[in-house]
């Protein structure tokens, strides 16, 4: 049974059903009965009975919850490793070192920022009155999260909402559902009153709509593609939601002639193949001085042929498949229009041999690519490095900012002013130097232009999460205050 509803596992209500692929081999792993629109009002009259409890919970009760449910949720790090390995087609060394840590830790650190949740300062800005910020929660959140990190992506959207005091509706995608339901049942089982999180499996079209225009759900987060997360922008707006976005993107990799070579060739291969590129931070774009450029692309290009793609339950593996087959005829489509335009160097073609049962994709970098092409201006979301040449600065700077997208960057430089000069100008809601990729708890994640707006992780994502209440207290105890003869005067005042 695929949905969480009220602290119980039930089975959809549409009748419908839909078969979870190993990408890796394209078997049957479970299949999912399709939650339709009843199951998703269902699941938010859940969460708004469970919210007068939640909400007035203190920050130590929401923190003992979290904190509980890291424990619950390490205790079971291999069990969802190999989940979540096998739905997303993730090589297992990349689930048990990356995926589960990090939701972990992302569950241990919204428990310790559940306790605070800071305003600003109390004082007397008036002079005769005391003013005080409440955060608030603000209600039922309903949440839709992608199919590239499913664990990680629902951790992004359930902790610091639950944190917060809200309680939420969670829609994995359909293609990736397995891991959120054992995540959701850690709070539960951690004592968060049934309801508090929730997951209904559903296609975006039906129960994703639904849920974003639903009228008791008062803030709908969304992460995936840009076109979606526009449609879901303009569906909100009906009800006037809050709406936040983290979309798309196409980074830059920026590399100047005094970089260390070798780090930005082996910072472009991790930051290009992670997750068979199906990261919305990844290296997509390496940008790099003409002094160096041949050098640069011929070491990815020589490290790409070294990479293991192989079996995603054999720890030895790199490189495992893309998530779809619809996904993997989408990206090597891209590649094989490119090579009537640009330079295939090498790779972009599903292997021979075992591993074509699955969605595999030999790794590919891209040269000599006109600016225009979509190769250098669509998201790919796969195993595909661009690689462009420039020759001074500014130019460097131009072509990173040169996209829509505007959610992650790195400079590779040994120059501070450079590197300075490159974190401001880049466009983007991270900023690396000298490396691309590590994220962590602390500190914040979002996009710039069509990569979206607000935070996930971090303090920040409270923002988002909570409403913001100015409490103004007389202190003066005066009836007739002296600002209301502004408004009216009493017999003998002037
Ligand atoms: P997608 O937009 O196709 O789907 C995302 C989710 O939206 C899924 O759950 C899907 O069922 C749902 N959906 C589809 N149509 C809907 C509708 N009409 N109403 C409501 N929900 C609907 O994205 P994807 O292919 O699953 O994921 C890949 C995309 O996600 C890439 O563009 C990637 O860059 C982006 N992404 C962004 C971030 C970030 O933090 N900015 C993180 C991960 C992935």
């Amino acid at each position: 049974m695929h949905q969480y509803i009220g602290g119980e596992r039930r089975a959809g209500s549409t009748g419908e059903s839909f078969d979870v692929l190993d990408p890796s081999t394209d078997e049957v792993l479970e299949s999912v009965t399709l939650a339709g629109p009843d199951d998703v009002d269902t699941a938010v009259a859940s969460a708004k009975a469970a919210y007068a409890e939640w909400s007035r919970a203190t920050p130590v009760e929401r923190a003992a919850v979290l904190t509980r449910a890291a424990a619950l949720l390490d205790e079971r790090a291999e069990e969802l490793a190999q989940l979540e390995s096998r739905q997303a087609g993730k090589p297992i060394r990349l689930a048990r070192e990356f995926d589960v840590p990090g939701t972990v830790d992302n569950t241990a650190f919204f428990g310790a920022a559940a306790r605070r949740l800071d305003g600003m300062a109390s004082g007397e800005y008036s002079g005769d009155h005391t003013s005080s910020i409440r955060r608030e929660p603000i209600g039922v959140v309903g949440s839709i999260a992608p199919w590239n990190y499913p664990l990680q992506m629902a951790a992004w959207k359930v902790l610091p909402a639950i944190a917060a005091g809200n309680t939420i509706v969670l829609k994995p995608a359909e293609i990736t559902p397995l891991t959120a339901l054992p995540f959701a049942e850690a709070f539960t089982e951690a004592g968060a009153p049934p309801g508090v999180v929730n997951v209904v499996t559903g296609t975006g079209p039906v129960a994703g709509e639904h849920l974003v225009a639903h009228r008791d759900v008062a803030m709908t987060s969304f992460t995936g593609s840009t076109a979606v997360g526009r449609r879901v922008m303009a569906t909100a707006a009906a009800t006037g939601k809050r709406v936040h976005l983290e979309l798309g993107g196409k980074a830059p990799l920026v590399v100047f002639d005094d970089a260390d070579l070798e780090a930005a060739v082996h910072g472009a291969v991790a930051a290009n193949l992670i997750n068979a590129g199906q990261d919305c931070t990844a290296a997509a774009r390496a940008i790099v001085h003409r002094s160096v450029y041949d050098e640069f692309v011929r070491g990815v290009a020589d490290l790409y042929a070294e990479v293991r793609m192989g079996p995603t339950a054999d720890p030895a593996t790199d490189l495992g498949p893309l998530s779809s087959r619809a996904h993997l005829a989408k990206v090597a489509g891209m590649v094989d229009r490119a090579r009537a335009y640009a330079k295939v160097v090498c790779g972009g073609a599903p292997p021979t041999g075992e591993l074509a049962r699955g969605c595999y994709l030999e790794p590919a970098v891209v040269t000599d690519v006109p600016l225009d092409s979509e190769i250098w201006r669509d998201e790919v979301f796969g195993p595909v490095l661009v690689v462009v040449p420039f020759d001074d600065d500014d130019k460097a700077i131009r072509l990173a900012n040169d996209t829509e997208f505007g959610l992650a960057a790195s400079a590779w430089t040994r120059d501070t002013y450079r590197a300075g000069r490159a974190s401001r100008e880049i466009e983007a809601g991270c900023v690396w130097v000298n490396d691309h990729i590590p994220i962590i708890s602390e500190m914040p994640h979002g996009g710039y232009k069509s990569s979206g707006f607000g935070k996930d992780m971090s303090a920040y994502s409270f923002d988002e999460y909570t409403n913001v209440k100015h409490v103004m207290h007389d202190i003066t105890g005066v009836a007739h205050k002296p600002w209301h003869r502004t408004i009216f005067t009493l017999p003998g005042q002037g």
